[in-house]
């Protein structure tokens, strides 16, 4: 809010009172008619949020303002110029599951023979094909043969690698980051 310009000295009693206010979240400087705590901005983007606590969370964990988080579909976040993928435990268990199924075909024979039992020397001919994600296919059938499930191959690859590994393109990092209750995991994308 810009300060109002009185340009009549004589009606200077009657100019409205502003009060100085610092946003507690970007310490941005403003003047308003009653003492806030919070930027228009800051206010704007928790107020607009799906989440308000987890904007504000992710601001703090980030060094940055509520302003500075923008918030897109199906949990990706663009928190101060960079995107992230924010998560909650489970659909991170589930957007891992749902990459594995897809990529099957790029696990070592170690891995996929570790979850299946089924000899490593299989899953080397299959992939000496070379039909990489061709062989998409095939994996899953052996998974299936053996009742192996997808949350199975899943749960054995966190173990191995971590969930940043599958779901942060970037630097396969993640991040934890509570907020009102439950915690939030963050891949930078
Ligand atoms: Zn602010």
């Amino acid at each position: 809010m810009t300060k109002k310009i009185n340009n009549n000295l004589l009606n200077n009693e009657e100019e409205e009172k502003m009060v100085y206010c610092e946003c507690k979240y970007c310490g941005e400087e403003f003047e308003a008619e009653e003492e806030l705590e919070v930027c228009e901005a800051c206010e704007e983007a928790i107020d607009c949020a799906s989440n308000p606590a987890l904007i504000i969370a992710l601001a703090e964990k980030f060094g940055c303002a509520p302003k500075d988080v923008g918030e897109y579909e199906d949990g990706e976040y663009e928190i101060d110029g960079i995107d992230y993928l924010v998560l909650t435990d489970s659909e991170a268990d589930e957007k891992v599951e749902e990459y594995i199924e897809e990529n099957l075909w790029a696990f070592s024979p170690i891995f996929l023979s570790s979850v299946t039992g089924i000899d490593e020397s299989v899953f080397e001919a299959i992939q000496d094909n070379d039909r990489c994600e061709g062989n998409n296919e095939a994996i899953k059938s052996i998974l299936d043969a053996t009742n192996t499930s997808i949350s199975e191959v899943a749960e054995e690859a966190i173990k191995w690698d971590g969930r940043g590994h599958f779901l942060s393109s970037y630097d396969g990092e993640e991040i934890e980051v509570y907020a009102d209750g439950e915690y939030y995991y963050c891949y930078r994308i």
